[in-house]
């Protein structure tokens, strides 16, 4: 059995999968788990089997209960012991204003952002607790500066789902430090992904750049090396805390 194995939630593409390939170009075994989009997830799957790396791909909708709970059992079963779980799906809806918001559309926004968050957490803490026979390990997950922001304007919901994930983060990180699992935070800024692209958004990324100290958005392994940094044995004693990536916005 592997003792380095990761789960990163909505790996296919964008950030989920440049963490993917950084996990697996260290040593780790690597979950990329994906909701519809196979070709994709089996082209990163390529690349790290061609860089010598070692992976499984398993499908799931990470915001169905039943989904999460195969999802780790199977990885369970093929992978042994998960030690990192990176909590990374998510989606954008387009620019809205509340007024403009429905019922349909708050809460696809909450159980894709929050929802599974919560349960693929959950699972993860029943396979890694040290109280309950597990080798205890590291949960990450992708917030975004938007909870910080609000986002008005734009998109409230999606800013309000991030804010959950940052107090999630704060209170599991308390609940299960003494079962040996650090849970840490990212907060990426602007990333270029085909997240933007989805909402139809280049006007608004254009602009956005030119808000930013940096004068740029951020790439998605530069997200994906502080993901790895929080979940590896350098970050030993942190727990309960957040990383800003946003070019000093
Ligand atoms: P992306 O759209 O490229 O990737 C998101 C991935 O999540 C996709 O592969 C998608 O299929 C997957 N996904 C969505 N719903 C899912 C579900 N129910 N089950 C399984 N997978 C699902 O976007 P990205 O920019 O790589 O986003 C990754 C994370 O980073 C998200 O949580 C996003 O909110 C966060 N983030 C992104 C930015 C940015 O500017 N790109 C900024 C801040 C935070």
């Amino acid at each position: 059995m592997n003792k380095k194995v990761a789960i990163i939630t909505g790996a296919s593409r964008g950030i989920g999968a440049a963490t993917a390939k950084l996990f697996a170009k260290n040593g780790f075994t690597v979950c990329i788990n994906y909701k519809s989009n196979f070709k994709a997830a089996n082209l990163v799957a390529g690349e790290i089997k061609s860089d010598g790396g070692n992976c499984i791909i398993v499908q799931a909708d990470v915001s169905n209960e039943n989904d999460v709970i195969r999802l780790f059992e199977t990885v369970d079963k093929k992978l042994g012991a998960i030690t990192v779980l990176v909590n990374n799906a998510g989606i954008l809806k387009k620019q809205s204003r509340l007024q403009d918001m429905t019922a349909h559309r708050i809460n696809e926004i909450l159980t894709t952002n929050v929802t599974s968050y919560f349960l693929c957490a959950r699972e993860a803490v029943k396979k890694m607790s040290t109280k309950q026979q597990g080798l205890g390990g590291v949960i990450v997950n992708v917030s975004s500066g938007a909870a910080k922001s609000g986002s008005p304007n734009e998109y409230i919901d999606y800013a309000a789902s991030k804010g959950a994930i940052d107090t999630l983060t704060l209170g599991l990180s308390r609940e299960v430090a003494d079962e040996g699992i650090r849970v840490n935070c990212v907060r990426p800024g602007l990333i270029y992904t085909d997240m933007h692209a989805d909402g139809g958004e280049s006007e608004r990324v254009e602009r956005l750049k030119n808000i930013i100290p940096m004068q740029r958005g951020g790439k998605a392994s530069e997200v994906a090396e502080a993901i790895f940094w929080l979940a590896s044995d350098k970050a030993s004693f942190s727990t309960g805390n957040f990383l800003d990536l946003a070019g000093g916005l």
